[in-house]
């Protein structure tokens, strides 16, 4: 075991402050990565204030990892002392189920387990990103290229692969229109990317606030949906609509932005449940989906795609002492559009 520094949230809602935990000492397959840099997540704050139910405490969140390893265990074959990797929102599974054999660890039967607020496979509780090292089995490790700046790639582990994976799963691309609603942390990547797909990429969000960096991020269209005339002049538009959202929403008027066979799929969850007229899918035979992250092979082919194509996130860079007044400025919609803790000032 080594100790090693972190910010960590000692309760529920309490303020995170510097403290240490210990990392388990590299087994046969692991690699001990020296954390860079640890995007905040919205669902960083979701979890250390217990939004989404009862969480683990002492909590050290973080999912969104990038980082140099710095040793590697006897059996690991994938990664080399000094590597650049990445560390997103899942460091095991149960890696037999018809899930994981399928590359879909995130959706494992027997549940994944989570990089923080988790108790992995032998018990033991997980620690995140706000910190300075951790100790990750090289299956959950991936290679982030060297076109990527290490700060402007940790949020692509989480908010790069949540986009990525469904803009792939609904054929996002050439011909397409695709529509990306919420311009936040989540929102920002799904316009890069689809755009870097091919597809006609409008941006729908609340007001026209963040439209000239919507349009320069890759969007054609932008418009405010606080807006009526938006949801008439819109209405069966899109093939797909990738909501980011986490509030409640009116979901049949967005439904009605579809085409025939669009699909309305959620990435972002609210904590209530939603109402529905089912008439808003059955005509037009209209899908009403979600998605969550993606697999570590999908990940790794993200991080190439991003890199191939220039596409980091876009980030403020702070230092850990930063990070509750970051949490305030991410409640606020604050941010444009990730906060990145440089975790040399942990
Ligand atoms: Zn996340
Ligand atoms: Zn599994």
């Amino acid at each position: 075991m080594t100790t090693v520094a972190a910010y960590a949230a000692p309760a529920a809602k309490a303020p995170l402050e510097r403290t240490t935990i210990e990392r388990r000492a590299v087994r046969e397959n692991d690699v001990l990565i020296e954390i860079k840099f640890a995007g905040i997540c919205h669902s960083d704050i979701h979890q250390a204030r217990e939004g989404w139910g009862e969480a683990l405490f002492p909590m050290v969140p973080g999912h969104e990892i990038a980082g140099v390893v710095t040793e590697v265990g006897p059996a690991v074959t994938k990664f080399a002392v000094g590597d650049r990797v990445g560390v997103g929102c899942m460091v095991d599974s149960c890696r037999v189920c018809e899930n994981c054999a399928a590359g879909l660890e995130q959706y494992c039967t027997d549940g994944n387990t989570g990089t923080y607020n988790a108790l992995d496979r032998n018990g033991e509780p997980t620690y995140g990103g706000y910190s300075t090292h951790i100790v990750v089995d090289e299956a959950f490790t991936v290679r982030i290229p060297d076109g990527l700046a290490l700060d402007e790639a940790a949020p692509l582990l989480c908010a790069g692969i949540t986009t990525y994976s469904p803009l792939r799963h609904w054929n996002a691309g050439p011909g397409k229109k695709v529509a990306i609603l919420g311009m936040g942390g989540l929102g920002h990547m799904g316009v890069k990317i689809a755009h870097a797909l091919g597809a006609e990429v409008t941006v729908l969000s609340q007001s026209l606030r963040k439209r000239d960096d919507g349009l320069k991020l890759g969007a054609d269209h932008y418009y405010a949906t606080s807006d009526p005339e938006t949801f008439t002049e819109l209405r069966g538009t899109f093939d797909l609509i990738l909501s980011t959202v986490s509030a409640p929403l009116d979901l049949d008027a967005h439904l009605s932005l579809l085409r025939s066979d669009g699909a309305f799929v959620n990435v972002g969850a609210p904590e209530e449940p939603v109402s529905l007229n089912l008439f808003s899918v059955i005509g037009g035979r209209k899908t009403l989906a979600g998605s969550g992250i993606g697999g570590i092979e999908e990940t790794q082919e993200m991080l190439d795609f991003c890199a191939a194509h220039g596409l980091g996130a876009e980030i403020e860079l702070i230092s850990a002492a930063e990070i509750n007044e970051a949490y305030e400025r991410v409640l606020a919609s604050d941010v444009r559009y990730r906060f990145v803790i440089d975790t040399a000032t942990i």
